[in-house]
């Protein structure tokens, strides 16, 4: 018989048991998109060829979800309790440096976000 593992507890849930799955999407953000004339008429072959060259020394899936990243949670009813009183018990002292690609300034030269930065 199929049974599901709280990714909370540990604790064994049977398939018909009740369980709560939680979706969380973390996705880069920005205020709004402007793209002005300037941004339309200048080359942006040099940066994407730079661009290019970073990300061939980098880790793909580190780069992918430094843009968007999905992840999926089965709770139990007594840790969803919990998590929902309380969703953000995270370390932030655990995110550690940046990747050698720089994905705010690529995303930023997109459009994206104040250019001021
Ligand atoms: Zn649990």
């Amino acid at each position: 018989m199929m049974v599901y593992r709280c990714d909370g507890c540990g604790k064994e849930m049977p398939r018909h048991a009740l369980r709560y799955t939680v979706s969380v999407e973390v996705c880069a953000a920005y205020d709004e998109l402007e793209v002005s004339l300037g941004d339309l008429v200048r080359d942006h072959r040099s940066e994407i060829l730079a661009l290019i060259e970073r990300m061939k020394q980098a880790d793909a899936k580190e780069l992918e979800e430094q843009v968007y990243k999905r992840i999926t949670l089965d709770l139990c009813p007594s840790c969803q309790r919990a998590f929902i009183k309380q969703p953000l018990r995270f370390h932030p002292e655990q995110g550690g440096e940046g990747g050698a690609v720089d994905v705010d300034q690529f995303l930023r030269s997109l459009g994206y976000g104040d250019k001021k930065h």
